[in-house]
């Protein structure tokens, strides 16, 4: 068991929490995106997006943020499905609007992980 999570310098900005990875000490295009900016200008000093700016990242928390969206993913479309399993089974008056309303929830957790995984 590991108690104590090991606290390391970020790689990727050197502990700065300042993104200089790209040309000339601007931050670079994943960083950049991570912020939500967009530019064709190089842009300089945006917090890392590695360590959101921390400059210093730990095992267990980078290993957290990996693996939190997925389970609450799969969270939410269990848990849709069960409900239309359980409406549809006691044949439930509201079926057909939660039916369209958890599908269209279920459809936009799959694009929205689908998407984010496809473009790493
Ligand atoms: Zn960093
Ligand atoms: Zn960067």
């Amino acid at each position: 068991m590991e108690e104590v999570s090991k606290i390391y310098e970020c790689a990727h900005c050197n502990g700065t929490g300042t993104c200089t990875s790209a040309k000339e000490g601007s931050s670079c295009a994943h960083c950049i995106k991570k912020a939500e900016l967009k530019s064709n200008e190089p842009l300089f000093g945006i917090a890392c997006g590695t360590c959101w700016g921390i400059g210093k990242t730990d095992s267990a928390t980078s290993r957290l943020r990996h693996r939190t969206p997925p389970i609450l993913a799969i969270a939410i479309i269990f848990a849709s499905f069960l409900t239309i399993i359980i409406f549809g089974s006691t044949n439930n008056v509201h079926f057909p609007e939660t039916l369209s309303l958890l599908g269209a929830l279920m459809g936009s957790v799959i694009t929205f992980y689908f998407t984010k995984a496809g473009g790493k």
